[in-house]
């Protein structure tokens, strides 16, 4: 996978402050747990994955951009997204920084699957491996990160609640952020009884 260098598209920020939703104080714990159990790990700038949820009121919150989830994470690293336009490349966002750079993504899959309310992606070759072992697909080319050809090539596994980005990640997709941890926790658990 190429070396990270930031998000590629171009983020139209508004309004900061942005606003709270209480459902971030869940899905802070979720970040921790993706840094402890190496789901998200650590590159120069902050670590790989992001994760994100969709509220009641339908607003979309992701975590920013360069965010290291194994550190104390506050209210500001969660940023809005308001808008996409993927033929401009352009995320119109709310809050005080850049938001993932797979925010594209996420965005995409909310759009499509009225059913999801939380995504979680992570790097973990393991976790990947596993993923694909259970019989969940896998993207057949390798896209670089951060771009539309991305989210072009999950077109095809959108309706998958896990999959994998070939050579890159996994992606979760489930109806809450308790879900999506739990979902997590049950392909880690087979990793675990697979190393006894
Ligand atoms: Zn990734």
């Amino acid at each position: 996978m190429e070396i990270y260098k930031g998000t590629k598209f171009k983020t139209l920020l508004t309004d900061y402050p942005n606003s709270y939703s209480e459902e971030v104080e869940l899905l802070k714990y979720w970040c921790q747990f993706y840094s402890l159990f190496r789901l998200a790990p650590r590159h120069e700038s902050g670590s790989f994955g992001n994760l994100s949820f969709r509220n009641s009121k339908n607003e979309i919150f992701i975590t920013k951009t360069g965010l290291d989830l194994g550190s104390e994470i506050s209210n500001e690293d969660f940023i809005k997204i308001e808008n996409c336009d993927f033929e401009a490349f352009t995320l119109y966002a709310n809050g005080k920084f850049n938001p993932s750079s797979e925010s594209m993504l996420h965005y995409f899959i909310y759009e499509k699957r009225a059913d999801v309310n939380a995504i979680f992606h992570g790097h973990n070759d393991s976790f990947c491996n596993k993923v694909i072992e259970k019989g969940f697909p896998e993207t057949i080319e390798e896209t670089p990160y951060g771009t539309i050809e991305l989210v072009e090539s999950v077109i095809p596994l959108i309706n998958n609640d896990i999959f994998v980005i070939k050579n890159h990640g996994f992606v979760i997709t489930a109806k809450s952020i308790e879900t999506a941890g739990l979902t997590t926790k049950s392909i880690l658990n087979l990793i675990q009884n697979t190393s006894l």
